[in-house]
């Protein structure tokens, strides 16, 4: 970065706008990742105008730039070149307003997840997204990533709860579409430029954000099943008997369930440990006396129906708590040494097989190796992690090309809710078609022309 460039975000954002040297290095590459952070500078705007000066500097300049929420990605999309801008949002994190007859919030993309889902609550009402790193994570990284998490299969993903949004384009140009109304279909709609872009196209300051009615009733039980056309028939009964009150069908396949309720993991484990799948079931509803005992029956009905082998329903918030505590702790495979995970997404009526011939082939080829499989199976999304002794670049081609090349035939994708950024960007045409990707490199060429807004996320940079 030039000094006259350096002197010029300066003047634009003051002293306290503008991180440099040590200060960069201080910090952490990303919340994963501790080694010292790399950039030539980092600009910290606390407003919309202030982020628009900086991108109009920047195209002038010809600066690229990587934009920072909380950092929490997991397909390595944060991380900046030495002569590289980082652009934090972490001083635009005020809540406008919360429109509680209208049911309708607006942010600034720098807000955590959490503060918000709290502000929200405080309200009497619910924004539906949750994730594990809902405490760092901020709105902003989740419309970018189109973050899904553990209530899809009710609520749908973050592209289905932004209403409308505002964003800093590449030169500098503040577009605000930040409509409030469910339904508007006066052309383009043009938020979806911008969610689930990972920060190429445009820098996103406000998002208009759809609320829900807080529910006032929560079942949660844990269950045994005994194969995976049962895991399926459970779903279907389930989601079937709860009219519309199914919140979360999580499942675990047996290693993966072994290994989080087996020393060192402190967890108990709520059903045999034996059990070939278990799923954690959770329903939300609007009136606690009518919802246990519905809860209660269907499970009974899918126990009588053979489906299930077992199933314990949470007695208190605590017991729920545990629960999803169970389904939260997936940190447990690093005991077996680095792990490569993935994010898949297929029909889940396909995932039986797929699971079972993927975990073939990585442990014929590394016979001393684990493999894991859990996930939102509601949602058709399976996390994996392979333990192969090693995350080196040669291995984690090796796993990936085992995971992902059955895809393909499968009409699955490489990615269902982390994104591409850089770490999958390889494997793209196995889930998106040459014209697809064409499409996606002319928008990106359209909107930035110059290619400095996250440059070298989903595709490579264009050569011209
Ligand atoms: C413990 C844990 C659990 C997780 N669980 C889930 C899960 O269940 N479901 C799921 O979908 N994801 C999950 N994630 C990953 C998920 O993508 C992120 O947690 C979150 O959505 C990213 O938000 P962030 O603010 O941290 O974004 P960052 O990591 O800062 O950024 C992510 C990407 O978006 C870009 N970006 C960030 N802010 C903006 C902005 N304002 N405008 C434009 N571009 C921007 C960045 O450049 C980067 O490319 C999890 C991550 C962790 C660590």
């Amino acid at each position: 970065m030039t000094p006259e460039l350096l002197q010029t975000l300066r003047s634009i954002l003051g002293e306290s706008g503008l991180i440099t040297g040590a200060d960069v290095s201080a910090r952490a590459t990303s919340f994963r990742n501790p080694a010292p952070m790399v950039a030539a500078a980092i600009a910290r705007p606390s407003d919309t105008a202030q982020l628009a000066a900086v991108m109009k500097a920047c195209h002038g300049a010809g600066q690229a730039v990587i934009t920072h929420g909380g950092m929490t990605g997991l397909v390595d999309g944060v991380r900046a070149a030495s002569d590289q801008l980082a652009v934090s949002l972490e001083r635009m994190n005020r809540i406008e307003s919360i429109d509680t007859v209208q049911r309708v919030a607006i942010a600034q993309a720098g807000v955590t997840l959490q503060a918000f889902q709290e502000a929200v609550q405080a309200q009497g009402l619910l924004f539906p997204l949750d994730l594990g790193a809902r405490g760092t994570a901020t709105l902003g990284g989740n419309a970018s990533t189109n973050a899904g998490g553990n209530r899809v299969i009710r609520y749908g993903m973050m592209r289905d709860m932004v209403l409308g949004l505002e964003a800093v384009l590449a030169d500098g140009t503040v577009v605000t579409s930040l409509n409030t109304l469910i339904k508007n279909n006066t052309g383009y709609d043009l938020k979806q430029l911008f969610i689930g872009a990972e920060g190429t196209l445009g820098i996103i300051t406000r998002l208009s954000l759809r609320l829900r009615e807080q529910p006032r009733s929560q079942q949660v039980a844990f269950v045994a099943i005994p194969d995976f056309d049962s895991v399926m028939a459970t779903l279907r009964a389930v989601d079937r008997g709860l009219g519309g009150m199914l919140s979360a069908f999580e499942v675990m396949w047996n290693a993966h369930y072994r290994l989080i309720t087996t020393p060192p993991a402190t967890n108990r484990a709520p059903v045999s440990v034996d059990s070939p799948f278990v799923a954690l079931i959770e329903c939300m509803g609007g009136d606690p006396a009518v919802d246990g005992p519905r809860f209660e029956a269907v499970l009974g009905e899918a126990l009588e129906a053979g489906h299930l082998s077992d199933a314990v329903i949470a007695k208190s918030d605590s017991e729920a708590q545990a629960f999803w505590a169970l389904r939260d702790d997936v940190g447990q495979a690093r005991r077996h040494g680095p792990g490569i995970g993935f994010d898949v997404s297929l029909p889940n009526v396909k995932m039986g097989a797929y699971i079972d011939e993927v975990r073939a082939s990585i442990l014929g080829r590394w016979p001393d190796g684990h493999f894991f499989s859990y996930g939102h199976l509601g949602d058709g999304n399976l996390h994996l992690v392979a333990c192969v002794g090693s995350d080196e670049p040669e291995a984690r081609a090796d796993v990936s090309r085992r995971v992902y090349e059955p895809l393909a035939a499968l009409g699955g994708s490489i990615s269902a809710e982390h994104g591409i950024g850089r770490q999958k960007k390889a494997y793209l045409d196995i889930s998106r078609s040459a014209t697809e990707i064409a499409l996606m490199q002319l928008l990106k060429r359209s909107l930035d022309p110059r290619g400095l807004l996250n440059p070298g996320l989903i595709f490579d940079p264009d050569p011209a």
